[in-house]
């Protein structure tokens, strides 16, 4: 799960994190009144959406008086931010943060995110803060210093050394202060079942303190359970309805941006059948896990769920029948049909217990646009053909 920037600093400040301060509107007015609590003569007024890249995409403006902040406050609200994450279609901007102006000395990175071959989670610092730290990453590599911190242990004074003198902060005072900083967002990242934390930038002040300026995270949702305060922080208009829905149903959904719809019993499986069609030369429309108890209500709204996708050409259907028996499977598609409108091909590979049998029903339906494969291979060639001729 993902959270809001403002949302973010809330959690940092708990930790000692300093940002700067700030107030979430949701109208022109508000953020006026906000720039008025807030005092100074610089503010600036964020877009708040669940992607990184705004300022590049106009949606973190500086404003100098309390009426430019409502004029830009005026123009973001509402508007359609499109960034490098939010892919071309953007994202409605519905709350705007109006921070007070920092004072921008040098500008870091610092973040951390779990690196699931070590195991542990990763501090990542570079120098080279600001907008384009992905630019970084894919050109200079070098220059993101990472350090995985063995949970068992955690954060030690050694970790910190590693980072200041990677990062070339030789100052006494701002050593210690930076070290302070790490491990507190070390404690954070563990307390709260983060996956990923975020600070770009993080600046230095004319003072020589640390302000985070940007905060972006995402938590463990298995983790949810134990952290109503974050579970309270869900912004339901910032996720894809259509994988609200399947979660809702059982389904596990995700959107992909290929051409096969998937229906598939078992994150693994699932895994595996992607893989398949890309081998045969395909693109999967999505990851959609049926779970265990594939019946013809579940079959069904996966459809109905899959085929919301008007990128879908063809639908692979490829379930093992292991507690569920493979003839059942087989009627619940056909019932499925009937439940919902099926438009497209629907190649189905059953396998396991029954699975004869189901191929047989499945054959004697006659159903024009239901295709029987023999198995996996079979079935994604079949798929990939099918959406290559429609
Ligand atoms: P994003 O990463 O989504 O583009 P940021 O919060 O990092 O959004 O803001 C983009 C840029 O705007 C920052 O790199 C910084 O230069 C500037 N900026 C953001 N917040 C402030 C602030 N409170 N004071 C001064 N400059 C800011
Ligand atoms: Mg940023």
């Amino acid at each position: 799960m993902n959270i809001h920037e403002y949302q973010a600093k809330q959690i940092f400040a708990k930790y000692g994190v300093a940002t700067p301060r700030g107030i979430i509107a949701n109208t022109p007015e508000q953020a006026a009144r906000n720039a008025e609590e807030l005092g100074g003569d610089v503010w600036v007024v964020k877009a708040q959406i669940h992607a990184g890249g705004r300022g590049l995409g106009g949606g973190v403006k500086l404003a100098r008086s309390k009426d430019e902040v409502k004029q830009l406050a005026n123009e973001i609200l509402g508007m359609n931010l499109v960034t490098h994450q939010t892919g071309p279609e953007g994202k409605l901007v519905q709350k705007v943060y109006i921070e007070e102006g920092a004072d921008i000395v040098d500008e870091l990175y610092l973040g951390i995110v779990l690196d699931r071959a070590k195991e542990m989670p990763v501090i990542m610092a570079s120098t080279e803060g600001g907008m384009e730290i992905e630019k970084v990453a894919e050109e200079s590599p070098d220059k993101i210093i990472k350090i995985a911190v063995d949970p068992a242990i955690g954060f030690q004074g050694f970790h910190g050394r590693e980072l200041v003198f990677g990062l070339g902060i030789t100052d006494k005072k701002e050593q210690s202060k930076f070290i302070k900083l790490a491990s507190a967002l070390y404690t954070l990242y563990l307390e709260n079942d983060a996956e990923m934390i975020e600070i770009n930038p993080l600046i230095k002040t004319a003072s020589g303190d640390f302000l985070a300026l940007d905060g972006k995270m995402s938590f463990d949702d298995s983790a949810l359970g134990r952290h109503q305060d974050i579970e309270d922080m869900r912004d339901i208009s910032e996720e894809d309805a259509d994988e609200r829905e399947a979660s809702q149903y059982g389904l596990s959904y995700v959107s992909l941006d290929g051409e096969i719809g998937c229906m598939v019993n078992g994150a693994g499986l699932a895994m595996g059948t992607m893989d398949t069609i890309n081998y045969m030369g395909g693109t999967p429309a999505n990851f959609l896990d049926v779970g265990g108890s594939a019946n013809a209500q579940t079959v069904a709204k996966g459809f109905e769920i899959i085929l919301k996708n008007p990128r879908v050409k063809a639908i692979f259907v490829n379930i093992f029948g292991g507690i569920v028996r493979c003839d059942r499977i087989a009627n619940g598609i056909l019932e499925a049909t009937k439940l919902t409108d099926v438009n497209v091909p629907v190649i189905v590979r059953l396998d396991g217990t029954n699975a004869g049998e189901a191929a047989e029903i499945l054959k004697a339906a006659n159903i024009p646009n239901i295709i029987v494969a023999d198995d996996l291979g079979d079935g994604a060639a079949k798929a990939v053909a099918a959406a290559k001729q429609a």
